[in-house]
């Protein structure tokens, strides 16, 4: 293990064996001569590199091929924009989950367009929960049905998959892909930044119904458009070349590590461990409704902005790191993505035992 445990929420922890490949390679890609960042797009290399990192998603995530994977840019934040752009038909009207912040703004973009009905939300509560759905409130003609699978800034996340019928449902998986098995065939359309569970910031991942393209609002830019990508394998312009290299590493590691499946015994054990120790101590304090705690963004708290402050700086002589919680909420968050050890967690709760029994 290296000196630092990062338990940042994104960028986020890669592999080791990732980060010591991709070194490897930086140089002299393969005896090409030639960096991955300096090859050509359209070279017979890169396709090679492009179509094994789509073969290596589908192969994880089953993803039979009446779905499409698309590597964009523009972050998650952009498909707030795309999904709407994309998927609205002549009635615009979806329905969405208020679970948080990234789906307060993924609410804010779709409404820009049409009309957004919310569902159900848990603002009230300080969205330390998932909300239930009334099934009554959900429109049985919305284009699409938006939920925002784990919420990485208040570390909730569905445990059940809503059950929309015929509506197409959208999720922003960006910070629990790979960590979990999830049943593809529920949903029309899944994306997610690549920066917290997949690699480097700048690429975004999109796998989606292929019968939900090309209908977009009239005045879509080319760009923003899933059919420009989709008929053009995500060659349409320069992809983020690097950063698919880097997931298409991810993807193999993940695949030798024994799958998402293996991915996720370990993220529960990881997850379990923490608050297991959180659900036992009389300092600690778990911030997420127990039921909807998620597996990859554990948040908690201390009495008191001193003591908070004096726990990170004794998380950081002890080399762990980007524990501070989001400025929205306060407290502390610890993100277990994929590449997170269970020795790292090991520490970290070792060191809030110490923390407990100086404090007590
Ligand atoms: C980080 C995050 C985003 C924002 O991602 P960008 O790639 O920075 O646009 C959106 N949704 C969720 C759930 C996130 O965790």
């Amino acid at each position: 293990m290296r000196k630092a445990v990062n338990f940042g929420a994104g960028p986020a922890v890669l592999p080791e064996s990732v980060l010591k490949t991709a070194q490897a390679e930086f140089f002299d890609y393969r005896g090409s001569g030639m960096s991955v960042v300096e090859i050509s797009h359209r070279s017979r290399l890169f396709e090679e590199i492009i179509e094994r990192t789509e073969r290596s998603l589908r192969q994880l995530m089953r993803i039979p091929g009446d779905y499409a994977i698309l590597f964009l840019q523009g972050g998650a934040s952009s498909q707030f924009a795309m999904v709407p752009l994309n998927l609205y038909s002549d009635r615009k009207t979806a329905d969405y989950v208020e679970t948080g912040t990234w789906s307060q703004k993924a609410i804010a973009e779709a409404g820009r367009y049409g009309n957004v009905n919310v569902v159900a939300s848990s603002e009230g509560e300080g969205f330390a929960r998932i909300p239930d759905i009334n099934r009554q409130r959900c429109d049985a003609d919305a284009d699409y049905f938006h939920v925002t699978m784990n919420n990485t800034i208040f570390g909730t996340r569905f445990t059940a998959i809503p059950d929309t019928g015929p509506v197409p449902l959208v999720a922003d998986v960006s910070s629990c892909i790979l960590s979990e098995e999830i049943e593809l065939a529920r949903f029309g359309l899944l994306y997610a930044g690549a920066q917290k569970n997949i690699g480097p910031a700048g690429l975004t991942v999109v796998i989606l119904k292929k019968s939900l393209i090309g209908n977009c609002l009239a005045s879509t830019p080319t760009m923003l458009n899933y059919a420009t990508h989709e008929g053009k394998n995500s060659l349409f312009n320069t992809p983020p070349c690097f950063a698919i290299y880097m997931a298409g590493l991810v993807f193999e590691w993940v695949y030798n590590q024994g799958g998402v499946e293996a991915m996720e015994a370990r993220n529960r054990e990881k997850a379990g461990l923490l608050y297991a120790f959180i659900d036992d101590s009389n300092l600690f304090q778990g911030l997420a409704n127990v039921r909807d705690r998620s597996l990859t963004n554990c948040t908690f708290s201390l009495p008191g902005e001193n003591m908070t402050r004096a726990f990170l700086a004794l998380a950081e002589t002890e080399g762990l790191f980007g524990l501070k919680g989001h400025r929205s909420v306060g407290g502390l968050r610890a993100s277990l993505y994929n590449a997170m050890p269970i020795a790292g967690v090991e520490k970290l709760v070792d060191a809030m035992h110490r923390f407990e029994k100086d404090n007590s």
